[in-house]
């Protein structure tokens, strides 16, 4: 058995919305999927969390936990409340976005799909504590996906319209699937 890391203490630091999220009950919850934040720092990817993008709701798009490179985890939404972070999936899942710069600034440009940043031991640490004390806090929680597993939708390229590029490829080729695999009690929904 691998040794489980001790838990980072989380910040809790809502978004303003959080409250006028979807309430869920904690046993709905089976599925924890990965992303990472294609941006180039947790502040930035906080201001993006914090834009209405659903007038009628007076939400957006975010996850429930950030994990900065250094480790620290900071939660933006409670996962008693459903937030907006995956098609398709959001009822039943939490969303851990990992900062990481990802294919930012040139998201869907064809020239630029190569997700070139490794996540840091100290992140990936922190990534395997949260599993561990949310399989803890949700009953129902076996599940493990990446976005890219779940969306996998193409749209044409920012550069060349003929050209089709994945809308979501996080958290890529360089998230360390088999170590997470490995050290927590979820299994991959492929
Ligand atoms: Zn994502």
């Amino acid at each position: 058995m691998p040794t489980e890391p001790v838990p980072h203490a989380v910040q809790v630091c809502p978004l303003a919305y959080e409250s006028r999220l979807q309430a869920r009950p904690l046993a709905q919850v089976d599925l924890a999927v990965i992303h990472c934040t294609e941006l180039p720092d947790l502040a930035t990817a906080r201001a993006y969390g914090e834009r209405v993008l659903y007038p009628r709701s007076g939400t957006g798009n975010s996850g429930h936990y950030y994990i900065d490179r250094d480790g620290a985890c900071h939660r933006y939404v409670e996962p008693g409340r459903i937030a907006h972070h995956v098609r398709g999936y959001n009822p039943r899942s939490v969303g851990i976005e990992l900062v990481n710069a990802g294919r930012w600034p040139h998201w869907l440009d064809s020239r630029h799909q190569a997700m070139e940043e490794d996540y840091p031991q100290a992140q990936v640490d922190a990534l395997v504590a949260l599993l561990h004390a949310l399989a803890l806090q949700l009953p129902s929680l076996r599940y493990i996906a990446g976005h890219e597993d779940l969306d996998t939708g193409m749209e044409p390229a920012s550069d060349d319209a003929s050209i089709l590029v994945p809308r979501k490829r996080d958290p890529g080729p360089r998230f360390p699937w088999q170590r997470v695999l490995e050290a927590v009690p979820l299994q991959r929904l492929a």
